[in-house]
């Protein structure tokens, strides 16, 4: 079988390789970290910086396609890598890796964002919630995730005592959902495009706790306006690979939040509820092969994050009937660090 190189060394890392591993495939390892859950299930390891691209050129050389589970590989040094090989494309990294960048890129393409300002001074700040309005939420452009780099301001007055990170940031009014929920899709090499279904997405402090399906009629309602702008994100990157966007389900139809150029958390209920997993379809449209079937194969299902502690309850879930567990083999159960999953299935 081939060699797959994969960008990031934690858990999206972990379930991919043991899904190219089912199709016969070895997979390689690049991350910066000792630790690495991906490459203890992997053929090979590279640790290296993510700026060391003589690092990422040797690796590449020796694997057939390169993918990734860390949608913040800085893009400059991944020019090391041959186009061809990469998958997904790099400017879907380039989209994906600044909220405001992807924002303007999901309206270009008829999409709806909460309303957002770039803020690069308190002046802009200032002025940014005069034209908003609060509350909202003002974001690091780059590098956040589960939440982190996410300032809430509840009033005008809040703002004098906000000291500003050096970062570049931008403010965005909150917006007053119904629900939330997430397309993800997967789009092959010729450019066939695949979608799972979408289920509610239930975050607690910033962190995803639960995916379930089947999502409520105010989630369901707006997926197709939700597939429609997804599709079209997809399309015009040539993306290759799995892909996710999150929305707010609104009164006034779906709020774009952000993209993942990735597996995503919100389908992992995948590799037991769906024909086919994200994780496997992935590996199948990054090497080429023909898409597999996408369909929900259960009434009911839930998918439950175990953040930090909840990993205790490990064997008691293993007593429940219907119950999956993943566990990611992390060393340490720090608070909000995401430690394994648990998918119910139900009638
Ligand atoms: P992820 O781990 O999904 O990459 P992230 O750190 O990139 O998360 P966001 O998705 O921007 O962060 O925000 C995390 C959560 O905070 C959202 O899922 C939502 O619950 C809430 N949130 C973020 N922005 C808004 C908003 N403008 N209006 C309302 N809620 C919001
Ligand atoms: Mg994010
Ligand atoms: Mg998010």
């Amino acid at each position: 079988g081939a060699t797959i190189g994969i960008l990031g060394g934690g858990q999206l890392g972990r379930m991919l390789a043991i899904a190219a591993a089912q199709l016969g495939y070895r997979c390689h390892i690049y991350a910066p970290e000792e630790e690495s859950v991906a490459a203890e299930v992997s053929a090979g390891f590279t640790r290296a910086p993510w700026s060391d691209g003589e690092a990422l050129g040797t690796f590449a050389a020796a694997c057939d396609v390169v993918t990734l589970e860390f949608e913040n590989v800085p893009v400059g040094p991944l020019a090391a890598i041959p186009a061809a090989k990469l998958a997904p494309p790099a400017r879907a990294l380039e989209v994906a890796q600044d909220r405001l960048k992807e924002k303007c890129f999901a309206e270009q393409h008829g999409g709806r964002p909460a309303p957002f300002a770039q803020v690069d001074s308190p002046a802009d700040l200032a002025a940014a919630i005069e034209r908003i309005g609060t509350p909202g939420i003002l974001k690091t452009r780059r590098e956040g995730y589960d939440g982190k780099g996410q300032w809430r301001i509840a009033g005008p007055d809040e703002i004098d005592a906000l000291e500003l990170p050096a970062d570049d940031l931008v403010y965005e009014g909150l917006v007053r959902f119904e629900a939330e929920f997430s397309v993800v899709l997967v789009r092959g090499r010729d450019g066939e495009v695949r979608f799972w279904d979408s289920p509610e997405n239930v975050h607690r402090g910033g962190i995803l706790a639960t995916t379930t399906l089947p999502a409520p009629d105010t989630v369901t309602e707006h997926v197709a306006a939700a597939r429609e702008l997804a599709g079209k994100i997809a399309g015009s990157l040539d993306y290759v690979g799995v892909m996710t966007c999150e929305f707010f389900a609104t009164e006034d139809g779906p709020v774009f939040n952000e993209m993942a150029p990735r597996v995503h958390n919100s389908g992992h209920w995948t590799i037991e509820g769906a024909e086919t997993s994200q994780f496997e379809n992935h590996i199948r449209a990054i090497c080429g092969l023909p898409l597999g079937d996408t369909a929900t194969i259960a009434p009911r299902i839930e998918m439950e994050n175990l953040i930090g502690s909840d990993v205790e309850r490990a064997e008691e879930i293993l007593a429940e009937p219907g119950a999956h567990l993943h566990l990611y083999g992390k060393a340490e159960a720090r608070d909000g660090r995401k430690m394994g999953h648990v998918t119910r299935l139900g009638r």
